[in-house]
Formats: C-alpha cells, sequence, structure tokens
C-alpha cells in the first residue's frame, strides 16, 4: 500500500529523510521551544509559561485554553504586526454571549494551509480533473479560495460552487461541468446524489461536519469508491487531518500539531482511549494557541497505520453535546432514500422536521430518541437550497 501522501510532504516541509516517531517528536519539540520563547520574548498571552520544555511530556503541564479564553483575550493572543493579518475568521458561538471568536491569520499561515491541502486532495484529485468544491467562498482567501488555490496546485480545475446555491444550480453544474471530485459537507452531497443518481463524481472529500454512517455507506456505494474524510478547525488554520489509502483513521498534519486527548478532569489519556481533543499550534504564524480544547470528540488510534507511516491517526471526530443528538437523527433518517434534506427544531419536548422528498412516503417514525417527532415534507424542487450552509443541529435544543 502506497503511504500517505502526507509523509511526503512532512518530510519536504521540514527537510528530514525518515520520519519515525523520533523524527516527529523531535520536531515538535524545537519548534514548540520556538514558540514559547516568541511569546517570552513578545510578551504574548502565554508570556508567563516557560520559554523552554526539555521533553514533550512536559508540555502536560500547562494549562489550557479554553474557547471563552479565545473569546475575551483573542486578540492578545496574536503575535505578528496588524500589518501582517491577512485574513481574519469571525465565528458566532453560543457560549459566553454570542460573542464571537476571532481567528488570525497571516500570509505565511494561509499559504502553509494551501500546501497542506494540496497533499491531502493529491490522494484524490489528478491533473485535469474537475472539482466541485461546496465550501463557503468568502473572498479574501476564504475556506473555498484555499481549497480551490490547492486543487490548482495539483493541476485539478477547480469549481467554486460554495455552499449557497440551489439545488437547480448545484445540479447544473454536476451536468454541465462533469467533475469527478467533490469536496464539501457530507449531507449536501448525498442530496445531490440522490437527486442525480447517474453522475460523473467517483471521488470525494468530506470535511466540516459529521458523516454518520447511513450517510457514508450510501455516498461510497453511490461513488463507488471509499469517502476521504478530513477533519479542520478554524482555530488550528483549517486544515488538520486527513485521510490516507488505508482508509483508517486520518493523519494529523503532526509538523505543525501537536495532539493529546483528556478526559473531562484535562487528565492526558492514553492511545486508543476517547476524549477531548486538545492541540497545540506550534507552525502558527499569528495566533498560535497552546493546548487548546476544542471540544471535539476523538481518539488517537493505537495501532500503526497499515500504509506504513508513523504519523498518528485520529478516528472520526464528533462535536461533543447537541450536535451528537443530530448525527444520530441524520443515521436514522437518511435511512429512507426518499429523503433529500431536511432541518430539524425542537419546541418544548416536540421535534419538528421539516424538509423535501424526492417522492412521497408516510411511514416515518414517530418518535426518534424518545422524542416525538412531526413532519413537514414537500417536493423538492429546483429552487429549494440545501437545509443547512454548515454544521447541521437541532435548533431549539442549545437551550437544555
Ligand atoms: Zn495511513
Amino acid at each position: 500500500m502506497k503511504r500517505t501522501n502526507l509523509d511526503g510532504w512532512i518530510r519536504r516541509q521540514e527537510g528530514v529523510q525518515d520520519l519515525e516517531r523520533k523524527q516527529i517528536e523531535e520536531i515538535q519539540l524545537r519548534k514548540l521551544n520556538i514558540l514559547l520563547k516568541r511569546e517570552k520574548e513578545r510578551g504574548g498571552f502565554y508570556r508567563s509559561l516557560p520559554d523552554r520544555l526539555d521533553t514533550l511530556e512536559d508540555l502536560r503541564r500547562l494549562p489550557f485554553t479554553t474557547e471563552k479564553d479565545l473569546i475575551r483575550e483573542g486578540h492578545r493572543m496574536v503575535l505578528t504586526s496588524q500589518s501582517g493579518i491577512e485574513r481574519v475568521r469571525s465565528q458566532e458561538t453560543s457560549g459566553t454571549a454570542g460573542k464571537a471568536k476571532r481567528v488570525y491569520y497571516s500570509a505565511k499561515d494561509n499559504e502553509r494551509t494551501v500546501s497542506f491541502f494540496a497533499a491531502g486532495l493529491s490522494e484524490l484529485v489528478f491533473p485535469g480533473e474537475k472539482v466541485m468544491v461546496c465550501m463557503p467562498f468568502s473572498g479574501n482567501r476564504g475556506l473555498g479560495e484555499l481549497i480551490a488555490e490547492a486543487v490548482g496546485r495539483l493541476k485539478g480545475i477547480p469549481l467554486a460552487a460554495g455552499t449557497g446555491r440551489s439545488y437547480g444550480e448545484l445540479l447544473d453544474i454536476l451536468d454541465v461541468e462533469r467533475p469527478q471530485v467533490f469536496v464539501g459537507m457530507p449531507v449536501p452531497l448525498l442530496s445531490l446524489l440522490r437527486l442525480r443518481p447517474e453522475n460523473s463524481l467517483v471521488r470525494a472529500l468530506v470535511s466540516a461536519d459529521a458523516c454518520p454512517d447511513t450517510v457514508r455507506k450510501e455516498i461510497e456505494a453511490r461513488l463507488g469508491t471509499r469517502l476521504y474524510p478530513h477533519y479542520g478547525s478554524r482555530e488550528i488554520g483549517l486544515g488538520g487531518a486527513v485521510t490516507c489509502p488505508a482508509f483508517e483513521g486520518m493523519h494529523l498534519r503532526e509538523n505543525d500539531l501537536i495532539a493529546e486527548i483528556v478526559d473531562e478532569e484535562g487528565r492526558v489519556l492514553p492511545r486508543g482511549e476517547w476524549g477531548e481533543l486538545v492541540l497545540t499550534s506550534i507552525e502558527a504564524d499569528a495566533m498560535p494557541l497552546i493546548r487548546y480544547r476544542t471540544g471535539d470528540i476523538t481518539r488517537i488510534l493505537p495501532e500503526p497505520c497499515p500504509c506504513g507511516s508513523a504519523v498518528i491517526r485520529l478516528d472520526r471526530v464528533r462535536r461533543r453535546s447537541r450536535c451528537t443528538a443530530m448525527e444520530k437523527l441524520d443515521d436514522r433518517m437518511f435511512q429512507y432514500e426518499e429523503v433529500v434534506d431536511y432541518r430539524m427544531r425542537m419546541e418544548g419536548d416536540t421535534l419538528y422536521a421539516e424538509g423535501y422528498l424526492r417522492k412521497d412516503r408516510a411511514d416515518f417514525p414517530e418518535e426518534l430518541e424518545g422524542y416525538p417527532i412531526r413532519y413537514r415534507w414537500k417536493t423538492v424542487a429546483m429552487e429549494d437550497m440545501p437545509c443547512y450552509a454548515g454544521k447541521r443541529k437541532i435548533t431549539g435544543m442549545e437551550k437544555r
């Protein structure tokens, strides 16, 4: 089996021949110490931390950074000058009175992300192929733009489909351009494949949302190939971990990120155990984070990857709490192949589903997860839009 292309990318980026655990950990400790020194010299947010650690294990003794810290003190975490900032990504949060979380990126950070995306996508994008990019295009190096740049570097042709188009517009792109590859969220991909069973797509990378088993299995059956899940988040530079040809977990960008898994009390767990993912972004230029609690639940796979790489792999990643409920619902609802998409809200103790069907069907379950459920379906029309532009969740549930 071919080794993950990420392995070669890390070796090239770091100028090393071999990439066993020893080399990876040397790279991580060296970069961590450079970061701690930088914080001290610039009087950064982390200036009171030691300016040098002797071993990677010592990282465990440093305090966590939480989402709350990021919301309240994010601007103090920036290590570059204002003019060095190329892009600020804001995200509304449900915590801390709905204040936005801001993450700052320099041109160097964005370049690194494009380069990582190109390495990850090189497993499934080949020269001359068209890639339908269904991620947000927000101008000035948004996520969609960075993915399109990476596709271009692989000599592929990006199609900027974005996340704001109707089914009619998306199907037009599919029919007219005939892309081979899809990059986007899993449910919108499944909707398209259900609406247009005869299509040109043969491979797909999914990211930015949970991918329940029902959805994954049907996508893989319809494409005739395995799916490439990716994990990333705004806080750590968008690109984080990507699937290799073994299709057993996602290799982490370990030369740029140090991963730990912790339990609810913040104790570091051994490999193989499930817990919260904590990341330290040792390569970040504008806004490095030390021991950031992502709120994402996963584990580091304990066995070496069949592809032969020593780079660690994350198992599937779940958001904590309310998104998990939506993932469970999706797993159940998409078993009905008439469903194109639906949104879910909770009022009192009742769930309300509203969505689109390809053709009528009446025998949906009367309760899900112990809650009664009411439906409002309509037959899908070409001007309808996918129900969620971002992560799928049950609205009205966050108050619980
Ligand atoms: Zn692998």
